[in-house]
């Protein structure tokens, strides 16, 4: 039998509901694939700050570091929004990343064929669309020095090193391996000077990956090819400011944001996440989406635990409850032959996932 630890970080809102539909359908694989997972909880967010008076205690660092990997929720809410910036939710989570040196974020986006008609684009355009932003994230803009403001200016750097463009690119092309073998390359290298490092370095890279057709986009083109024309791309690369925006742009693609999952990766261990917050207007009414919570729970075994197998069978447990019109409430109006509480939700991907 295979063991695994898995750290929990539930946190705020609507966290709680999701994660635990995430451990009922992991532990209905578990069951079916000879596979023990432990699960040890970690605060995080509001609700650490509520119990610790800091939203990342350095005990959920150190359960974190002793897992497999982490299994995250979201954070945040109205309650804490007026805190000071080092205290508030969302720091906690930019410390996280940070601090675990996870500087890879997946954002797979697929449409759902039962789905088409839940996105905002023509069902034409978005039916088949299976796309993974590789987004690099703990670099570029949002970290660069020198930053700052006085009164009549504000300024940041985007700055990238060969070596942070080396190990995203990497990141990119063996995800494009295991994928269609395509990857475009996302960047301003017609106006900024740091993008043509990232181009070159990026050339460089692929040249190990002889099997992968690789292309380049400047951002503004491949902000409007996602929505002319989203099925010409597998694998998009992107740093990290370009892929925060894009990736927000191809979740849309799929109609809602409830059924998106992302990893964090690329250190020793990965952090699993829907893309949503912590809906704080839905929480504890028992109606969230818990997909893509699920779906995290499915990369997770994918990337992190080599865990194909069961992993796939997360993701046809899904696409089964979709197909047979299971809906939670922010998809009932797409062909709903049923619509269903998280819990409900949960309990049936667990009972497809098991077979
Ligand atoms: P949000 O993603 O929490 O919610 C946006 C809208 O989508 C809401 O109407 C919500 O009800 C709906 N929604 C989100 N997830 C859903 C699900 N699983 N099922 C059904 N509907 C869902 O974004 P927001 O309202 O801008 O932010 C709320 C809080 O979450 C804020 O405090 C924000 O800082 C935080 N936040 C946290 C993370 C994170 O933890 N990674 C990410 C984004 C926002």
């Amino acid at each position: 039998m295979k063991r695994y630890k898995i750290a929990l970080i539930k946190g705020d809102g609507i966290g709680p509901e999701i994660i635990d539909e995430a451990v009922k359908v992991l532990d209905a694989v578990a069951s079916c694939c000879d596979i023990d997972f432990s699960y040890e909880e970690a605060l995080m967010g509001g609700c650490a700050y509520d119990i610790t008076g800091d939203p990342l205690p350095q005990e959920t660092i150190k359960i974190s570091l002793n897992s497999d990997a982490v299994l995250f929720g979201a954070i945040g809410g109205e309650k804490w929004d007026n805190l000071p910036r080092e205290k508030r939710p969302e720091s906690g989570l930019l410390r996280f990343r940070k601090e675990l040196g996870v500087y890879a974020n997946l954002r797979p986006a697929v449409v759902y064929d039962e789905l088409v008609n839940a996105s905002s684009l023509k069902p034409e355009v978005v039916e088949g669309v299976d796309l993974m932003v590789v987004r690099e994230l703990i670099g570029g803009i949002y970290f660069g020095e020198p930053k700052g403001r006085d009164e009549n200016r504000g300024w940041n750097t985007m700055v990238y090193t060969r070596e942070e463009i080396v190990r995203i690119a990497h990141e990119a092309f063996k995800i494009a391996m295991t994928r269609s073998k395509r990857v475009c390359s996302i960047d301003k290298a017609n106006v900024l000077d740091v993008s043509q490092l990232w181009r070159e370095v990026v050339t460089e890279v692929a040249k190990e990956y002889p099997e992968v057709e690789l292309s380049h986009m400047y951002v503004d083109n491949a902000a409007m090819q996602l929505i002319r024309d989203p099925r010409q791309f597998d694998v998009m690369l992107t740093g990290n400011i370009f892929g925060d925006i894009l990736s927000d742009e191809a979740s849309m693609l799929s109609g809602s944001i409830g059924l998106l999952p992302s990893a964090s990766v690329g250190a020793k261990i990965g952090v699993y996440e829907p893309i949503h917050g912590s809906a704080p207007d839905i929480a504890g009414q028992g109606i969230a989406n818990p997909i893509a919570t699920i779906a995290s729970a499915s990369m997770m075994l994918r990337y992190a635990l080599g865990l194909s197998e069961a992993a796939d069978k997360i993701d046809g447990a899904i696409k089964r409850a979709l197909k047979e019109g299971y809906r939670t409430k922010d998809l009932a109006q797409y062909d709903a032959k049923e619509v269903c509480s998280t819990s409900e939700m949960g309990s049936i991907i667990a009972n497809y996932a098991a077979k």
